[in-house]
């Protein structure tokens, strides 16, 4: 699943290759997946956006924001660039045919939103809309105090897991860039926030901010592709590509168990329960 990280990474590259370009044609929704968001119906994305420029992309959260004229698209799902007569894919849930013959497409991972919208209103989308209105872990404005405000009375019983993944409390951030961070920061996935002496928590915040910026400024994770279907080169510490294999700080062998609805990865070393 892309993240902030690889967002990022995607609106760039959205910008350096079709930004200024016409949409030809667009076709919402051709293969029907059960966890694809639209706005409204899908069959109207044509008219809402055919004979229209493609703007400026941002990465907001884990979602690419891409502005249309008057529209805007925001796409939470991996988006392929396809240059002159590459073929399209079998299935996706979005596709831009684009007056110079290039394509872009979006297609589902386990879900996807695909939205498109007016400029200016509200996309109905939870972890979009949360990260329009918060601001970024890549930007100075995420400082120490910010992130202290995120804290609140039950913030002591959750696990750091919880509290960096969950409730849109810092959107973009999943599941992913998470094993990064709490391992960067020595934290177990499960340990209880309110364990965390001042110094691991000044450690934690740190972590959030110098991890995902490695992240986008190496073109994304190496588990996840960009624009181009090329995978990033930030090497990921704790992914599938490293489980069973040595901790680079400390040799212990890297495990894998199911917490949360999702895999944590963790060095028994380097971050105790
Ligand atoms: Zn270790």
């Amino acid at each position: 699943m892309i993240e902030l990280p690889e967002a990022a990474v995607i609106a760039e590259q959205v910008n350096a290759t079709v930004t200024g370009t016409r949409i030809a044609r667009a076709v919402a929704n051709a293969s029907p997946h059960r966890f694809a968001w639209y706005t409204g119906d899908p069959a109207a994305y044509n008219d809402h956006l055919a004979g229209k420029t493609i703007g400026r992309a941002s990465g907001v959260g884990a979602t690419v924001e891409i502005e249309v004229e008057d529209r805007v698209l925001a796409i939470g799902a991996p988006i392929r660039y396809h240059a002159q007569r590459e073929p399209r894919p079998a299935k996706h849930q979005l596709l831009l045919e684009l007056a110079d013959g290039t394509a872009l497409s979006a297609t589902a991972q386990m879900w996807g939103g695909f939205f498109c919208f007016p400029r200016g209103e509200k996309a109905g989308s939870i972890e979009y809309d949360c990260a329009k209105d918060r601001p970024s872990p890549l930007l100075d404005a995420f400082d120490r105090s910010y992130f202290d405000s995120l804290f609140d009375a039950g913030t002591p019983k959750l696990s750091a897991k919880a509290f960096l993944a969950t409730e849109q409390r810092i959107p973009g951030l999943g599941n992913g860039a998470l094993q990064d961070i709490l391992w960067t920061a020595r934290a177990h996935p499960k340990r209880k926030m309110g364990t965390l002496s001042d110094a691991e928590l000044d450690a934690l915040f740190r972590a959030v901010k110098t991890v995902l910026a490695a992240m986008m400024e190496q073109g994304g994770r190496d588990t996840e592709r960009d624009l181009f279907g090329d995978p990033g080169g930030y090497a990921t510490v704790l992914s599938k590509h490293t489980v069973g294999k040595p901790c680079p700080a400390c040799g212990s062998l890297l495990r894998k168990e199911a917490y949360m609805g999702g895999g944590i990865y963790t060095c028994p070393g380097c971050q105790k329960a």
